[in-house]
């Protein structure tokens, strides 16, 4: 991508609305604009981090046996009714009513859609275990919208929905899910923390949060130490394998780590003092067991071995990917600016020209963009005509983990400048040297 024929609209001044710094880079860096309140569009440079993070989880929830579907924004009210959640559900929900003047709603989740899909066509054991997930936006009117899209009206969503026929069986889909989260957050650059929490609107009476600690974090947590520093399920981490994912979910949860609302302060200072954690996280992730809740009330139920029917047993599973581009940056930014993990940032390299129009730096810098790009890898080629300073400072406000710099002094002597977005470092190499570091 040449900058100068993309759309990156940079703010060289601090936004006054934003309060923390995930917020205030998002804006800077132009990957968002509010619309309406709570409300966003994601600019182009958002919207490639945004999709990085989803293909993230996409694969980890189909490494685990999720499958993936689409399911509309938009539901009926019907739904709802049967459930008795319409009522219940209160004003986060947005109601709407169509020309026919049929109640309708912004779904702020989708347990009695997915339920309607799954009794329409499921009627025996044998279609199970089954879990169905998408990843679509959802509305919830916040009463206090804020922090950007941490915590926005309209966000997006993966949700999962597992369904089984026992308990037990729905017990081992909890667990998949839960080692799918470990791996997601990990591979995404965060150490999450799975911690007990409460059912809420959902219901239900198994539950955690997935918690990445940041001092910005609208929720209070306490943990021992020790969680910081635990393994993540590997690639090899087999998901059918009832035993070895117990063994996951029971090492993760063997240590006290629970959200102020399940806090037990008597169990919290049965914790070694030394290893205790209290600290701020925000919750980027959500996992429910919830039984027959909905399968009951909406009838949805499957014919058992023994040859009668019985409601299936259900979770549902959420992971907040506009919540987690903020996330993603409260762990990782300085004071120049954001510093994107690799896996998820919006280009793996920029080129800067240091002076466009001079013909060395330009053959040099179309030389690296065009067999880097050959190479499969995202370019962003800093081609504009701005001063050097401003090229740099917009190089690491942005992230980008690499930064090749061409200047006319080292392209005279065959020579760029690679740099580390990280740690700082620089190297001058040869314009070989450089291309051939990163075409693997
Ligand atoms: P919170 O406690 O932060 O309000 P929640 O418990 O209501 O969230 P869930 O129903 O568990 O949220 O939703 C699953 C995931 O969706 C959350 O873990 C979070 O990552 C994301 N999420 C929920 N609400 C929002 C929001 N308003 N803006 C952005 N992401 C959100
Ligand atoms: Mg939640």
């Amino acid at each position: 991508m040449r900058l100068s024929r993309y759309f990156m609209p940079i703010l060289k001044e601090n936004p006054k609305e934003a309060e923390i710094v995930s917020h205030r880079l998002m804006l800077r860096a132009g990957m968002i604009r509010q619309q309406s309140q709570g409300i966003y569009s994601w600019l182009p440079l958002g919207k490639r981090v945004l999709d990085k993070v989803n293909v993230i989880i996409r694969d980890e929830q189909n490494r685990a046996g999720a499958i993936e579907l689409s399911m509309p924004t938009l539901q009926s009210a019907e739904l709802w009714q049967e459930s008795g959640r319409y009522d219940a559900y209160g004003k986060e929900m947005l109601r709407i009513k169509d020309r026919q003047d049929r109640p309708m709603l912004y779904g702020p989740t989708n347990e009695e859609m997915v339920t309607d899909i799954f009794r329409s066509s499921v009627k025996s054991y044998k279609d199970l275990p089954l879990n169905l997930y998408h990843i679509q936006l959802k509305f919830r009117d916040e009463i206090r919208p804020r922090f950007g899209t941490m915590r926005s009206r309209e966000f997006m969503m993966k949700d999962a929905y597992s369904f089984d026929l026992t308990r037990e069986a729905a017990e081992h889909s909890y667990n998949k899910m839960f080692a799918a989260y470990l791996r997601t957050f990990d591979r995404l650059g965060l150490r999450a923390i799975p911690m007990r929490a409460d059912t809420g609107p959902i219901g239900g009476n198994l539950s955690h949060e997935f918690i990445i600690l940041a001092d910005t974090g609208e929720s209070e947590v306490f943990c021992h130490k020790d969680f910081v520093g635990f393994d993540i399920p590997g690639d090899r981490t087999d998901f059918d394998s009832v035993e070895g994912l117990q063994a996951i979910f029971d090492k993760w949860t063997s240590l006290y780590a629970a959200t102020s609302e399940m806090h037990d302060e008597a169990a919290f200072n049965a914790v070694p003092e030394g290893d205790r954690l209290s600290a701020r996280g925000i919750e980027v992730g959500h996992i429910f067991y919830f039984g027959t809740k909905y399968s009951e009330p909406m009838g949805a139920k499957v014919q058992g071995p023994d040859g009668k029917e019985h409601f299936v047993h259900m979770g549902s599973y959420g992971i907040g990917p506009t919540r987690l581009v903020p996330a993603i940056i409260e762990a990782s930014h300085d004071d120049n600016g954001i510093i994107w993990p690799a896996s998820v940032a919006p280009f793996d390299i920029v080129v800067i020209n240091m002076k466009a129009g001079d013909q060395a730096c330009d053959d040099t810098c179309e030389l690296i963009y065009a067999a880097l790009t050959k190479a499969g890898k995202d370019v962003l080629y800093d081609d504009t005509d701005d001063r050097a300073g401003t090229k740099f400072a917009t190089a690491d406000l942005i992230g980008v983990p690499v930064q090749i710099i061409a200047g006319p002094r080292a392209v005279a002597n065959g020579e760029v400048e690679v740099k580390d977005r990280k740690t700082g470092a620089r190297e001058t190499m040869t314009i070989e040297a450089a291309i051939n570091r990163f075409v693997a």
